[in-house]
């Protein structure tokens, strides 16, 4: 079969190759105009102060955390339903991720589990507005300012969505709110991310943690400056830079943000009319709190089709619809069981597992393909 709908993927028009064109031609491809005028466009768009680009989500995660003051032995609050780098992101720091259970209606974490896993170690929660819909942030807001605690929003999936009357990435209710600019994501950047924050320590922090945890700033330097070369490293920092080919490609990229989401919530409402009341699984809602941005469909499959999730995947795969799994529970990789941690910790993220399939969700989806997948899906089912 010649037809393959993948679950996501970018839309890249002719202006958007322009201005990448432009800056290829220029004097610099790297550390010049481009960065600073997409964090600019980052937080004025989201309503922050600061926005600061890295070169993946990942990496921005890794710098939200460190930013925060994540360190070694500590412990951070996550959830499981969720790409392996929220965790990961933790480890390298060498803390260590406690995962909450989830809501099985959201796939978000379980925001009432929370306290119940702080200990005295706890420093951090890093929350993740799975698929677009976000968590309940003025819960998450209080237990944190109740146990002293950081807040992170892994919101890799949620640039254009909105909590209560704020954009994610406000900042309002967290101190750091990390995105990511794959292919798959709201808007692209080939590989990228950002972190947002109105705290200017925080700022500063990862703007030296992107760039080798190197300062030139005369007012930061811990020695005297000894002339127009000097420079300070003062932190273990990395190489986390992104380039201004692809800063350019985000700067194009977000001026379509908002008709990129019009259009995800648009195939939302027709999926949802299509599927609502049908027997076989059930569809994403929104709660009265979230404008969802829709970087994922996820459908849940009702009790006597969990268990043949896997026949159900195949057959819509073997009929072009490029369905994928999210997420297997992240402390179900061999590497965390092998540092520990055991099947069974989160119920209720283990059966989302087995009960959830993403059908295909993108602005450059067509109206065509769109039928095509309602039809084959409940084709599908009726056949299974
Ligand atoms: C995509 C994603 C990331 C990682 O972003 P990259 O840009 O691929 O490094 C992290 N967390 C979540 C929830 C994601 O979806």
């Amino acid at each position: 079969m010649d037809k393959f709908i993948p679950y996501g993927k970018q839309l890249i028009e002719d202006d958007d190759i322009q201005a990448v064109l432009e800056v290829l031609k220029s004097d610099f491809i790297t550390q010049g105009k481009k960065i600073p005028e997409f964090e600019k466009a980052l937080a004025e768009y989201c309503g922050s102060k600061y926005a600061v680009v890295f070169n993946s989500g990942t990496s921005a995660l890794h710098g939200a955390y460190f930013a925060t003051g994540l360190e070694k032995d500590d412990e951070f609050i996550t959830t499981p339903i969720t790409f392996v780098a929220t965790s990961n992101a933790g480890l390298y720091l060498k803390a260590k991720p406690i995962f909450v259970d989830i809501e099985a209606d959201t796939g978000n974490i379980d925001v009432s589990k929370i306290e119940e896993k702080i200990t005295n170690k706890t420093k951090l929660i890093s929350v993740v507005h799975y698929a677009g819909h976000p968590v309940n942030m003025e819960k998450i807001k209080q237990i944190a300012e109740k146990y002293n605690l950081k807040v992170v929003e892994d919101a890799c999936h949620a640039l254009g969505a909105m909590y209560k009357e704020e954009k994610i990435g406000s900042c309002k209710y967290c101190d750091a709110t990390v995105f990511s600019f794959h292919p798959v994501k709201h808007i692209t950047t080939g590989e990228g991310g950002a972190v947002l924050t109105n705290d200017e320590k925080v700022y500063e922090k990862l703007l030296m943690f992107r760039n080798h945890g190197i300062t030139k700033d005369k007012n930061k330097l811990i020695n005297t400056q000894e002339g127009d070369w000097y420079y300070e490293m003062q932190i273990l920092g990395f190489n986390y830079r992104m380039t201004d080919i692809q800063a350019s490609l985000g700067i194009s990229q977000l001026k379509k943000l908002d008709r990129f989401i019009k259009k995800r919530r648009e195939i939302a409402k027709i999926y949802n009319q299509a599927f609502k009341n049908i027997p076989y699984f059930d569809i994403p809602i929104e709660k009265e709190y979230a404008f969802h941005s829709y970087h994922l469909y996820p459908i849940r499959l009702k009790k006597d089709y969990k268990d043949k999730k896997a026949d159900i995947f195949k057959a819509l795969r073997d009929n072009g619809i490029g369905v994928q799994v999210h997420y297997i529970p992240v402390y179900w990789q061999p590497y965390y069981q092998k540092i520990g941690y055991e099947k069974g910790l989160c119920p209720k993220a283990e059966d989302f597992y087995q009960r959830e399939i993403s059908l295909p969700i993108f602005p450059a989806i067509t109206d065509n393909d769109v039928n095509y997948v309602i039809q084959k899906t409940l084709e599908v089912f009726q056949k299974i």
